[in-house]
């Protein structure tokens, strides 16, 4: 079956009757977007910048951004390349930007709200990306947005830039991986042009429980119906307003949530580059009409091993 995906892997990401899923692929380095092209991905639905930073011994200038970035353009070809602003603070610490001391760093100074803090260090970044990108399909997503202020004190910034550097127009989008976002959707998506559900934090925040804590993990399962129901109220408020949603977090390449994913409209997937061959061999299993009873099945249930049981049986 492996060798059949990957023998198949570069036929666009659909469903056996023809519902398109997009099938991207998370990179923290951009020298291995061409590994990501020869898998299949049809993208990049995240860039990780911050490894980007972590590769260097102190902050990438304005000239060594450009050249790592547009090497991904490159390689990309044409394909669309999301890239994450600096998600700095919480499980991803940067050694040359010393954060103060907090009692509990995941709930305090990180992703987007400490990027305000430091905006000539965005700036920077963003000039870079765009830039890099010229006229090929850049998109610009921010991260551990809680809420619309947050976004339109960074788009306030992308565009003085924009106009600055005269750089084309480009997507501007919002990571969901707070759950006020996602209550929040509805607002949000009159201003976005995207949404990416990152299930990482999304579930680390909805179950309060650390994403990293080693004897909790079996309990932290993005599959849970509380996580299930934010990225439902996601998808339904990003598609009333027209806009696309992506899943870049680890429930992405989960056999078991993919269906689930798709059911429940999601219209990208966005997986380490060795799995896209293998999430485009499920899609291929699915019917849309099969898809949405796998994501009624799930929400129906009360725990996420409720959820993964009744899938299971389906
Ligand atoms: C996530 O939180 O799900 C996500 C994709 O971002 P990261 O894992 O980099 O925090
Ligand atoms: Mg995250």
């Amino acid at each position: 079956r492996e060798r059949e995906a990957y023998a198949a892997r570069f036929e666009p990401g659909r469903t056996r009757d023809g519902h398109r899923v997009e099938v991207a692929a998370n990179l923290g380095n951009t020298a291995h977007a061409v590994d990501a092209v020869d898998y299949g991905a049809e993208g990049v639905g995240l860039l990780r910048t911050e490894f980007v930073f972590m590769a260097h011994a102190e902050a990438p200038d304005l000239d060594t951004q450009i050249g790592e970035y547009r090497e991904a353009f490159d390689a990309l070809d044409g394909r669309p390349l999301v890239a994450r602003t600096l998600d700095v603070g919480g499980d991803k610490p940067l050694p040359y930007w010393p954060l103060p001391q907090e009692d509990n760093p995941f709930l305090g100074l990180r992703g987007i709200r400490l990027a305000l803090t430091r905006p000539e260090i965005l700036e920077t970044q963003l000039r870079a990306l765009l830039s890099a990108a010229g006229e090929r399909p850049l998109r610009i997503m921010l991260p551990m947005v809680k809420d619309v202020a947050e976004f339109r004190a960074a788009k306030a910034i992308v565009e003085r830039l924009q106009a600055e550097i005269k750089a084309p127009d480009v997507q501007l989008g919002v990571m969901i991986e707070i759950p006020s976002s996602a209550l929040l959707a509805p607002s949000l998506a009159e201003e976005v042009d995207f949404f990416s559900i990152g299930t990482n934090d999304l579930t680390q925040y909805t179950l309060a429980i650390d994403r990293g804590h080693a004897a909790l993990s079996a309990q932290s399962d993005g599959l849970h119906p509380a996580v299930l129901r934010l990225i439902q109220m996601t998808v339904e408020a990003a598609h009333a307003k027209g806009k696309w949603v992506g899943v870049c977090g680890e429930l992405a390449s989960d056999p078991q949530a993919v269906p689930v994913l798709v059911g429940l409209g999601v219209d990208e997937l966005s997986v380490s580059l060795r799995q896209v061959p293998m999430v485009k061999a499920r899609l291929r299993e699915l019917t849309l009409d099969g898809a949405r009873r796998h994501a009624a099945t799930a929400l129906a249930q009360a725990t996420s091993d409720a959820v993964r049981e009744a899938l299971e049986v389906l």
